[in-house]
């Protein structure tokens, strides 16, 4: 490229601003980086993300085991992992002095456990890089105008209906309908956007009078086939919410939507032992321990009044022996522990995180450099892709990987 190419990054979010800064430590002055903001606000869903403290990432390394995380997307970001991890997450936020740490369940977070930190650590940077964001500023419309020097070209149209033109374009808009709409008419495929990382609302059952407690080692699945979601789940006033039930939620998002969130679900409610070996072990107890009172396996971690519930979803009376019940309640209690079936009937609120399944087909994207295959000269960081991750920091790790995964490509384009 001759002249000092000029890119324009749409969307001042997570991807949008990350990306801005990774371009400039990439280039150097070599190029005019602006940032355009629909709304008055940059940085807006970052600001009440993790509950207002900013879930930046979580501490998992292994590039294998945290693609594993991405329900859509996962093959591809195996291999961006190698280009840009957590690791370098934090290492990024730790030289312009924002320390982050990790929970008890890998979760990772500024240690002023507010969100404002992060986002004053972009202004900070943005303002003393001199990339501006231009705020009430909404793409309406992309046109490829390849230029005379063929270097990619584009003119952009803003709401208002002025027009400006760029010799690259970063789409990081999140989830945006019409942004969708655009991207189709150049030619890219939209998969249909659905909700993720919901919690599941239950019909009326009287588990719910357990509200507040915890079973650490659930799994929950769709009837008839779905894949079990292992990890804690949280009885609600609704239904179910935690672990298992948001990784549900992300994982089936596509095939709860599709079924208008009504389905069978089964929950093994002691880390997925079989009915079989359950059964055996207390009809083993039953004869070896005839005098003990029947009992939960302490490495269940089964909370006494959720104990208490089992025994009565299997009609069988507290306090009594295994002399005292029969084989076949000893089948009912097996049944319990690990089948109970519940009706999802609707799709819940999780406060802290909520994501969107679909958007630009990966198929349209060289995840090596996060262009379109489409428009050269087009770039897509963050939601904005079809990729998403489950709760606990991975979507902006997401933002944060392919937003420095851009930058690099775009190096690349400038300075060959
Ligand atoms: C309540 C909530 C909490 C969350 N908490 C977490 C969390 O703790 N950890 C985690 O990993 N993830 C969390 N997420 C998900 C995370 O926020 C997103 O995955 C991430 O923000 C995506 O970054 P992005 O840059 O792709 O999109 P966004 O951050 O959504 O930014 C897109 C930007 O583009 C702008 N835009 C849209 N259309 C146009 C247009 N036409 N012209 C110009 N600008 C436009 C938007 O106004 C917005 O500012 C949370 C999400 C929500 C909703």
């Amino acid at each position: 490229m001759g002249k000092k190419p000029k890119i324009a990054i749409i969307g001042a979010g997570a991807s949008g601003c990350f990306a801005a800064l990774q371009i400039h430590d990439e280039l150097q002055g070599l190029c005019e980086i602006q940032i355009f903001e629909k709304s008055k606000e940059p940085l807006s869903k970052l600001r009440i993300s993790g509950g207002g403290r900013c879930n930046v990432t979580h501490n998992l390394f292994d590039p294998e085991l945290l693609s594993e995380r991405y329900p859509r997307g996962n093959k591809e970001l195996r291999w961006a992992f190698e280009s840009f991890q957590p690791k370098d997450t934090i290492l990024w936020f730790e030289k312009r002095g924002v320390k982050l740490k990790a929970e008890a369940d890998g979760r990772m977070f500024p240690t002023t456990d507010s969100s404002d930190t992060i986002i004053q650590c972009f202004l900070n940077e943005l303002k003393s890089k001199k990339i501006p964001i231009h705020f009430e500023q909404g793409l309406v419309g992309i046109y490829s105008n390849q230029g005379a020097d063929q270097t990619p070209n584009f003119r952009v149209l803003w709401e208002g209906g002025l027009e400006e033109s760029f010799d690259l374009v970063i789409l990081a808009t999140g989830s945006n309908r019409k942004v969708w709409s655009i991207l189709e008419k150049l030619g890219h495929t939209i998969v249909n956007p659905v909700p993720s990382l919901f919690t599941l609302t239950l019909e009326n059952t009287d588990l719910i009078e357990l509200t507040g407690l915890v079973v650490p080692y659930s799994e929950i699945k769709v009837l008839p086939k779905g894949k079990p979601q292992k990890g804690p789940v949280l009885i609600t006033h609704w239904g179910l919410s935690g672990p298992s039930a948001l990784r549900l939620s992300a994982w089936e998002a596509r095939t709860l939507f599709e079924a208008d969130y009504k389905v069978d679900l089964s929950v093994n409610w002691i880390g997925g032992k079989s009915t079989q070996s359950i059964e055996e072990d207390y009809l083993s107890k039953k004869e070896k321990t005839p005098a003990e009172k029947l009992s939960p396996d302490p490495e269940w971690k089964l909370p006494s009044r959720f104990w208490d519930w089992i025994l009565k979803e299997s009609k069988i009376p507290s306090n009594k022996r295994y002399s005292d019940i029969s084989k076949a309640e000893i089948r009912v209690l097996s049944l319990s522990l690990t089948q109970t079936k519940l009706r999802m009937v609707a799709k819940g609120v999780f406060k802290e995180e909520f994501v969107t399944a679909g958007g630009v087909s990966r198929k349209d994207i060289q995840f090596q450099t996060m262009e379109s295959k489409h428009c050269p000269g087009l770039y897509f960081t963050g939601e904005v892709i079809d990729v998403d991750g489950i709760t606990g920091g991975f979507n902006f790790q997401n933002a944060w990987t392919t937003a420095t995964i851009a930058a690099r490509g775009i190096r690349k384009t400038i300075v060959t």
